[in-house]
């Protein structure tokens, strides 16, 4: 059994720079990045499910979601990072060296970076598992393309609901925002953006209650949630952006989560309540949620990790050669993103 410095689970901003950070220090992570075919192990994270990003610092014109993270994670390569392309199915924290299963292989580590971030939450329809793909869809930047010409409506009122809907303008011929209030949530220039958009149009104080359509999207039956009343609206095309949730599942019943099943951390720290595993990005942060700020935790993790294993090593030492070295570990597969 060889056991790693670290394993880091998950590969959004704050994983992938956890992961820059302890190859930096030699301490040879390994990423098991998630699985491209699921929803809630995306590698990359969120932002390979996003279009421009204006407000990631050093990019004064933006950059895309993906080459943001396809940067990130050449970057942690470059320093000897290791990734796994696969889902982690189960852990051990009940001592050391840790565990860390992927269907039947394990892993073994002194450390762990938990960075599974969030996904998107769904309506709760019996309707969307039939249309998911079918019209039905989470992410305008994979799937906008598909609705040229279309007549379309997204859920939500906050960032990401903007956000999608004024990027799917467009492609879209029309664009219908559906909001269970008759205010927006998301910030003041995504609303202005919205509201100055020809393409745009406005449902307010409803909640779509289900889905019309057998193999295709044919309509999204929408209630008033005032009035009670009943209506069909035509379209083709539903994008579903009503928010987030943790991906924590993984560690119910071992690390410490708070009442929405986000990670809880100490203050000011990335510490769990395990000693030597650590929580950063959207699976501990509920606030700000932001790539800047998942990928600053990423480093805190990182640095956190680093002096704790200092104080507290197991395994040999880290060599001084860069990190890397550790052939004893196989890596499945390398390029997802
Ligand atoms: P969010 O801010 O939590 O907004 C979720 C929206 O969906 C809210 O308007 C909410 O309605 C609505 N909603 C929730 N559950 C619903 C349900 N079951 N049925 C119908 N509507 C429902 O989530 P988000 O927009 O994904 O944003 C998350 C965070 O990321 C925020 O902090 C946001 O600022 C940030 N973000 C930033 C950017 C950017 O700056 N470029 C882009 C995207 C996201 P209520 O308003 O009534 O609660």
């Amino acid at each position: 059994m060889s056991t790693r410095h670290v394993i880091i689970i998950g590969s959004g901003p704050a994983g992938l720079t956890s992961a820059i950070y302890t190859a930096r220090a030699n301490l040879s992570p390994l990423i098991i990045e998630g699985e491209p075919s699921s929803t809630s192990d995306q590698p990359g994270g969120q932002l390979m499910l996003t279009t421009e990003v204006e407000n990631f610092p050093g990019f004064p014109e933006g950059i895309q979601g993906p080459e943001l993270m396809f940067n990130f994670r050449a970057q942690a390569e470059r320093f000897g990072a290791e990734f796994i392309t696969a889902k982690v199915t189960a852990v051990d924290f009940s001592e050391r060296p840790f565990r860390v299963s992927v269907g039947s292989d394990e892993y073994f580590a002194d450390s762990i970076i938990v960075s599974t971030g969030a996904q998107s939450l769904m309506l709760g329809l019996d309707s969307e598992a039939r249309l998911l793909g079918h019209g039905l869809s989470t992410c305008a930047t994979c799937d906008g393309f598909f609705f040229r010409g279309h007549d379309i409506a997204v859920v939500g009122g906050g960032d990401s609901a903007l956000e999608e809907a004024t990027f799917l303008t467009k492609f879209a011929s029309t664009v219908t925002l559906i909001h269970r209030r008759d205010t927006l949530r998301a910030s003041k220039i995504m609303q202005e953006r919205a509201f100055d958009n020809p393409k745009m149009a406005f449902v307010w104080d409803s909640q779509v209650t289900d889905l019309v359509g057998e193999h295709k999207l044919e309509g999204a039956v929408v209630q008033n949630l005032k009035t009670g009343e009943t209506t069909t609206l035509a379209v083709t095309g539903l994008f579903v952006a009503i928010g987030h949730s943790p991906n924590t599942n993984l560690f119910t019943g071992i690390l410490d989560m708070d009442d929405a099943g986000y990670l809880v951390t100490r203050p000011g720290s990335s510490y769990t309540n395990i000693d030597g595993v650590f929580a950063c990005g959207d699976v501990q942060d509920h606030t700000y949620r932001q790539a800047i700020t998942a990928a600053g935790s990423g480093c805190m993790a990182a640095i956190d990790c680093e002096r704790w294993l200092e104080a507290n090593p197991l395994s040999s030492p880290p060599t001084a050669a860069h990190a890397g070295n550790d052939t004893s570990i196989a890596v499945v597969g390398t390029s997802s993103v």
